[in-house]
């Protein structure tokens, strides 16, 4: 299953451990399944240069965007205990699996 090679879905806090911005956290906005690669909020910024486009009220400059980085180099923040953890996953009765913290057992999926 795809969503088994990504550990990290939208809306999770996550924790950057390696890389220019390790150590910060942020939301994840979007998950590109594809690449293995996340967009989250505030992290891995990069200078984006923008034309002025007078018709859509854009003025020409410099604005800072998220760039996306791999989800490998990101660890899920628990909401109960608030570590980084490694995720789990446990079987549902209905045959589905909850990702649960590997800490505490709480639950990631909300
Ligand atoms: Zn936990």
């Amino acid at each position: 299953m795809l969503s088994h090679k990504v550990h990290v879905k939208r809306n999770d806090l996550v924790k950057v451990i390696t890389g220019k911005d390790r150590g910060k956290t942020g939301k994840v906005l979007r998950i590109i399944p594809d690449k293995s690669t996340a967009i989250v909020e505030g992290i891995n910024f990069r200078k984006k240069h923008t034309r002025a486009n007078p018709a859509k009220g854009i003025q020409a400059g410099i604005t800072q965007q998220e760039a996306p980085m791999r989800t490998s180099n990101l660890q899920v923040v628990c909401p109960e205990c608030a570590k980084q953890t490694r995720v789990k996953h446990k079987p549902l009765e209905d045959g589905s699996k909850q990702r649960v913290c590997a800490k505490c057992g709480g639950t990631l999926d909300r």
